[in-house]
């Protein structure tokens, strides 16, 4: 059993197949230099930390041993040789497989304006990270270009480490694609408390580094001097590798339930993969989700070892700004109309139904955790594509719990 990429994905595929009884040769290889880490921590407490902030790993070098999981970092993949079925790794030495596994995840999307330029940077890595993290100093002009949520993460960490901080969004609101305008004008709002400017609805016409910093022309005419600018305009998957293969591709490779390519042999799962939802109809997706990477990776190991298993799980994600913790269970996209239900405390959730009546999302923000236990209930509710009473679903002294019981 071969994975290629050692994120979040690989690394739990690994273990998994090792928690599934499966006694052969595991072999994890990531082009990073790192054992295998979390990535979320990366935008929120690697940047605000007193302390240098280390990885937070998956598994420690002693568990792979003990494991038995041949983990070979620093190390790319450069071509799969299905006929033969071996890997070729960029040093030109091969590496075989029965089966194998490609969690290859995503890359932050290019800017091409951006290009060349000395004082913009993205951010999917620690290494990154720890680049970003150095020149978030108190003084510092930084510039995010893109309101989307590891934007926005990464905005209100360099407002806790002193920085001015503009983020420009070409669309006319922040999150556009990921949350209602509700739940976006309670972020764009806690944003500007802290001195942040949210610059909606303009493009950038230019980018240009001048004597240490970087000046951002917008379409309205208006230019930004920056000493930082960081690109978060969103991630494309990382499909080379099994396009050139002659793998199906289709933004992100394209695998059936239980996450196989349109080789047998050869599985795909986490950021890099386009899979099937049962619960939406078997409507093709991808996300960009951590839980989704974890889930994938231990169903992916499971149907290697010929479980054939349907990935039937309902998409869930969290981002965290100041005090303020997002969470969103399902697809809103197909939502009909939206009920609104107040936990207190400024905590809210918005439910999402179908025309039909289908509950196919919830979105909740809140201090800390509080919207947690409800958008559990409401994944519950989703996975079961219940049809709950609109009035009940907004009366807060109903409890979701009785729903579900219903
Ligand atoms: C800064 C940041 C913050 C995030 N915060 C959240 C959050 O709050 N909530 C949430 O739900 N999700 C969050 N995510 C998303 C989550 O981390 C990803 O969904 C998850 O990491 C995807 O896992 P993956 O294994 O599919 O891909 P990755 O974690 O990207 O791992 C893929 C690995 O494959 C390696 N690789 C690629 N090509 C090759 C090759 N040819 N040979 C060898 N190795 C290769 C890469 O180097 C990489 O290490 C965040 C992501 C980032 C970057």
């Amino acid at each position: 059993m071969v994975i290629i990429g050692a994120g979040e994905c690989g690394a739990r595929a690994a273990l998994a197949l090792r928690e599934n009884g499966y006694q052969g040769t595991v072999t994890l290889i990531g082009t990073e230099q790192h054992l295998p880490y979390e990535r979320p921590p990366l935008s929120k407490e690697a940047m605000v930390s007193d302390e240098h902030p280390l990885p937070r790993t998956i598994a420690g070098s002693e568990q792979f041993t003990e494991k038995q999981i041949d983990f070979i970092g620093s190390s790319t993949v450069v071509a799969i040789d299905r006929p033969a079925k071996g890997l070729i790794l960029e040093d030109s030495s091969r590496v075989s497989y029965d089966r194998l596994l490609i969690a290859t995840g995503a890359l932050p999307r290019a800017l091409p304006l951006a290009s060349g330029s000395r004082h913009c940077v993205t951010l999917r890595s620690y290494d990154d990270a720890l680049a970003i993290r150095a020149r978030f100093r108190p003084g510092a002009r930084v510039v995010i270009v893109g309101g989307g949520f590891i934007g926005l993460e990464l905005a209100a960490s360099a407002r806790k480490r002193g920085a001015s901080v503009t983020v420009i969004e070409a669309q006319p609101r922040i999150m556009m694609r990921g949350v209602p305008e509700e739940i976006a004008e309670v972020i764009a709002e806690r944003h500007r408390q802290e001195g942040v400017v949210l610059q909606c609805g303009t493009g950038i016409s230019s980018i240009e580094d001048t004597s240490g910093h970087v000046t951002i022309a917008l379409a309205n005419g208006e230019a930004i001097e920056a000493d930082l600018a960081v690109i978060g305009i969103g991630a494309v998957p990382v499909t080379a590798l099994a396009e050139a293969a002659g793998l199906d591709t289709a933004n992100g490779i394209v695998v059936n339930a239980w996450l196989q390519t349109s080789d047998p042999d050869i599985f795909a799962a986490g950021d890099c993969c386009a899979f099937p939802l049962a619960i939406y109809g078997g409507r093709r997706v991808r996300l960009e989700a951590w839980r989704n990477a974890q889930e994938q990776g231990a169903l992916a190991a499971r149907n290697m070892l010929g479980a054939q298993e349907p990935h039937e799980a309902v998409p869930w994600f969290w981002s965290d700004q100041y005090e303020l913790g997002l969470q969103v269970a399902g697809l809103a996209d197909e939502a009909a109309h939206t009920i609104r239900r107040d936990l207190g405390n400024r905590a809210f959730i918005l439910f999402h139904l179908a025309a039909d009546g289908r509950l196919v999302a919830a979105s909740g923000i809140g201090p800390g955790n509080a919207v947690a236990k409800d958008i559990r209930l409401a994944e519950m509710l989703i996975a079961r594509s219940a049809r709950p009473d609109p009035i009940q679903l907004a009366a807060s002294d109903v409890k979701l719990k009785s729903l579900l019981a219903a």
